[in-house]
């Protein structure tokens, strides 16, 4: 009979790793199980072949919060550098700020306005509508018809595999609009990239953890249960009650990497393509995530096209759809019955969130346990 554990961790991504640390700490035994060959979940990093260019397998992640606690916890286990994220986005051949400034607007209608001026040039082509019920009544309403027709329309279009329209509202207010020239994507106080890696970080919050990799939880789900008091699961949480209300709708990425011996390809670690024609969402160039390491001038450079699709065998983002919201509650009535397991994280708890929020909802987590 194997040793019993005090929790089994399904997942050695951000929730699963903050939750096994603190246990651990505080004495408990733990076992981590992933389906995938290596820790960190979709943060995973490592360095491409032999050179110093450190990418994030899954996309581009850049920690930031605004959250001391939630800083200071990470901050334990690896040293940031201080790479602040900016994003561009090409439209019809020229390149913009994202998210919408006011230099993606004077270029864009070729004017040259100042900060005092926006709000009134906007309130001409904004339609106005109270209570927006979707992703492109709300984007209309806050910069536009133009605008989004140009930058988040196409884009969005690409990225979630529906139209706009079918969408909440929610996820467009993830991005600011602002009236200066401010081209940060965050503006949180904290803001930075592990100096060597996700990985490593994620390897020394789990130091001393028992850890099984490569191994399906749901080969033999029951037999996995009974090696610990209690599961804490960071899975699909429809995947977990075998889709008996259906299925949740979830968007995944791809990418084809590419290393060109160049020294330098977009000169920016991001850039959107925001044309409905152009197959690809994104761009990442990694060595742009890391100016402490001084690649731009060094031959050779990596690139991630990315590419959304539909598919709940990897899922990465919750779709949130009205349908999905309704299945979601069915989900939540089940969860809520599951006395010995906890469900954490983007994928058990069917939010979109952030690095910071799961850490931050893990530590509270931990504490009421
Ligand atoms: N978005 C857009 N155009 C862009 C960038 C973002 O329309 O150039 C919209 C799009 O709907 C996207 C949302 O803003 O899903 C949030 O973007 P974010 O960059 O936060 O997405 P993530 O990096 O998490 O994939």
């Amino acid at each position: 009979m194997s040793k019993k554990y005090d929790y089994v961790i399904v997942g050695a991504g951000i929730y699963g790793a903050v939750f096994a640390q603190q246990m651990k700490e505080s004495g408990k035994s733990v076992l981590v199980l992933d389906a995938r060959p290596h820790i960190a979940g979709n943060c995973y990093s490592e360095n491409f072949q032999d050179t110093r260019i450190n990418f994030h397998k899954y996309g581009t992640h850049i920690f930031h919060t605004n959250d001391q606690r939630t800083w200071d916890y990470v901050n334990r286990f690896t040293e940031f550098n201080h790479y602040r994220h900016t994003v561009l986005t090409t439209f019809q051949n020229r390149v913009y700020s994202m998210p919408i400034n006011l230099g993606t607007i004077n270029s864009f209608y070729g004017v040259q306005l100042v900060p005092s001026e926006v709000e009134a040039f906007l309130a001409d082509k904004k339609t106005s509508i109270s209570s927006p019920r979707n992703l492109e009544e709300k984007a209309i309403s806050l910069i536009g018809r133009d605008l989004y027709e140009a930058f988040i329309r196409g884009y969005t279009l690409k990225q979630w595999q529906r139209d706009p329209k079918d969408l909440p509202a929610s996820i467009i207010t993830r991005l600011p609009v602002r009236n200066n020239y401010d081209a940060s994507y965050f503006s949180d106080r904290y803001q930075g990239i592990p100096v060597d890696g996700y990985t490593p970080m994620f390897e020394r919050m789990l130091e001393g953890v028992d850890i099984e990799l490569g191994v399906d939880f749901f080969s033999d789900a029951s037999y996995f249960r009974s090696r610990g008091r209690k599961l804490i699961y960071t899975g699909a949480v429809d995947r977990f009650f075998n889709h008996q209300h259906g299925n949740l709708t979830w968007r995944s990425v791809r990418f084809e990497t590419e290393f060109l011996s160049l020294a330098d390809y977009q000169g920016t670690s991001v850039m959107n393509y925001a044309d409905e024609a152009i197959p690809w969402t994104r761009i990442h160039e990694p060595q742009h995530l890391h100016p402490e390491r001084g690649l731009s001038n060094t031959p050779g450079t990596l690139l991630q096209k990315e590419f959304s699709y539909t598919n709940d065998k990897e899922p990465y983002y919750p779709v949130n759809s009205v349908d999905d919201k309704a299945m979601l509650a069915q989900y939540e009535t089940m969860v809520q019955q599951e006395r010995d397991v906890i469900f954490g994280g983007r994928l058990a708890e069917y939010k979109y969130y952030d690095m910071h929020q799961v850490v931050a909802s893990a530590l509270a987590r931990v504490r009421r346990e």
